[in-house]
C-alpha cells in the first residue's frame, strides 16, 4: 500500500523510478529489515513497473524469505553491483530517464556510481521528505511495536536503578541493563548506545557511559532505548542516589513539571513550536532558560530519530497518530544535569506515552 503511494508520487513529480537506499526506509517499504555495513541493499521502485530489491548475495535467501513478496536480485563481492542493477532496470522498463534519489541517506560516492551508468539520466529530485511525510502518520501495528517498546525500556529503567551502588561505574550500570535486556526479554539491539551519567558528567546531554562511579547524593541521568520488531524507544529518568541538595531537588522538580506541562498540553492542531514553547517557558520562568541547551523533542519510528523535530518556531501542526519525544532537560555545567523523556503517539485527546516508569523524584537509599 505504501509502495503504492511511492508509484503515485513518481507519477506526480514526473519521476521514473526511485533509487532507496536507507535500510530503515527499505524495511519500511517492504518489511525486510536488514544492515548491510558497506555492502548495497537498495530498493528500486518504478512509476509502473514492479519494484526489486537488490541485496548482497548472502543475503538473498532471507530477503525471499521475509515479508517482501516482491523480486529479489543479489550480488557476489566479486561482482559490480552498479552495472548489475543497470542491468536489471534496464530490463525492467526503458523508462529510466528521472531518477528520485533518497538525498538524505545516498553518499555521494554511491551517487557518483550510479551516474557513471547512467551517464545522461537526471538525478535533481529528492524521495527524502516525501517519505518523511509517509513515515510521519503511524499504523495501529506501528504504534503496537513502539509501545512493546516501550516495555522494554521501562524494564531496563528497574535494572538500572537496581544496579545503583556506592563505586559502581556508569559503564558497569550500562552493562548490566543491556545484559539484563539480552537475557530476561531478548533484546537484540539498543536503539543508541544506553546513557549513564552520574553528577556533573550528566551535564553533558550525550556523554557516553564512563568508567566514573556512583557517589552518594549525586543524580544519575539515564537515556535509554531498544528495537522491538524494527521499532524504537527512547527515554530517559534522573533518580537520586542518597539525599539530593537543595538544588538538585529545584531543577528536577522543574524539568519534571515542564515536561508534565508540555505532554498535558499536547493537542491535534497545534504546532510543534507551540508545544516546544509550553516547556521553555516553565524552565524559563524558573530562572533555567540559559540551561535547556536542545529541541523539546523529536519524532520515533524504524529510527530513534527521525521527522518531525520539536522544536522552536517550527509551524508543523501536530496531528493524530505521530509519534514524538517530549524531553526538556536543565544542564548546569560541573554542576548536575536532568532530563525525563517520554516518547509517545498523538490522539484525539492527547499524547499517550510509551513509557510508564514514574517521574516523582526517587530517592535510592545509600548502597555501600
Ligand atoms: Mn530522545
Ligand atoms: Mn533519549
Amino acid at each position: 500500500m505504501n509502495l503504492t503511494k511511492l508509484q503515485e508520487w513518481l507519477q506526480e513529480t514526473n519521476n521514473d523510478l526511485a533509487y532507496i537506499s536507507n535500510p530503515k526506509t527499505i524495511a519500511y517499504f517492504t518489511g525486510y529489515e536488514m544492515e548491510p555495513h558497506e555492502r548495497i541493499f537498495a530498493l528500486l521502485v518504478f512509476k509502473d513497473q514492479d519494484p526489486f530489491v537488490f541485496v548482497p548475495a548472502l543475503n538473498v535467501e532471507e530477503a525471499k524469505n521475509s515479508a517482501w513478496n516482491g523480486d529479489v536480485y543479489g550480488y557476489l563481492d566479486s561482482e559490480n553491483p552498479w552495472a548489475m542493477i543497470a542491468d536489471r532496470v534496464k530490463q525492467t522498463t526503458a523508462a529510466y530517464q528521472n531518477w528520485a534519489l533518497e538525498k538524505n541517506d545516498l553518499s555521494v560516492a554511491h551517487y557518483q556510481l550510479i551516474h557513471e551508468q547512467f551517464p545522461d539520466a537526471n538525478f535533481e529530485s529528492d524521495v527524502s521528505s516525501f517519505i518523511d511525510q509517509i513515515r510521519l502518520y503511524k499504523t495501529p501495528t506501528e504504534i503496537e511495536q513502539l509501545k512493546a517498546a516501550g516495555q522494554e525500556a521501562d524494564f531496563a529503567f528497574q535494572i538500572g536503578f537496581d544496579t545503583i551502588k556506592t563505586g559502581v561505574s556508569e559503564r558497569y550500570i550500562a552493562g548490566q541493563i543491556e545484559y539484563q535486556l539480552k537475557l530476561q526479554k531478548g533484546v537484540m539491539q539498543q536503539s543508541f548506545e544506553t546513557i549513564v551519567q552520574t553528577g556533573a558528567n550528566a551535564a553533558n546531554p550525550h556523554l557516553g557511559p564512563s568508567m566514573a562511579k556512583v557517589q552518594p547524593n549525586e543524580l544519575v541521568l539515564f537515556d535509554l532505548g531498544t528495537m522491538h520488531n524494527g521499532y524504537a524507544s527512547d527515554a530517559s529518568r534522573t533518580v537520586a542516589y542518597g539525599t539530593p541538595t537543595a538544588k538538585q531537588k529545584e531543577i528536577y522538580e522543574i524539568d519534571r513539571e515542564a515536561q508534565q506541562a508540555a505532554i498535558d498540553a499536547v493537542k491535534p492542531g497545534m504546532t510543534a513550536g507551540e508545544l516546544d514553547s509550553v516547556a521553555r517557558n516553565v524552565i524559563t520562568k524558573a530562572g533555567y532558560g540559559e540551561y535547556f541547551i536542545h529541541r523539546l523533542g523529536h519524532g520515533i519510528g524504524k529510527n530513534v530519530h527521525e521527522y518531525p523535530s520539536i522544536v522552536q518556531d517550527n509551524d508543523l501542526v501536530i496531528e493524530e497518530g505521530m509519534c514524538f519525544s517530549i524531553e526538556p532537560g536543565i544542564y548546569i555545567p560541573g554542576v548536575a544535569g536532568v532530563r525525563i523523556e517520554d516518547c509517545g503517539v498523538v490522539t484525539k485527546n492527547g499524547f499517550e506515552p510509551f513509557t510508564h516508569t514514574d517521574k516523582a523524584l526517587k530517592t535510592i537509599p545509600i548502597n555501600d
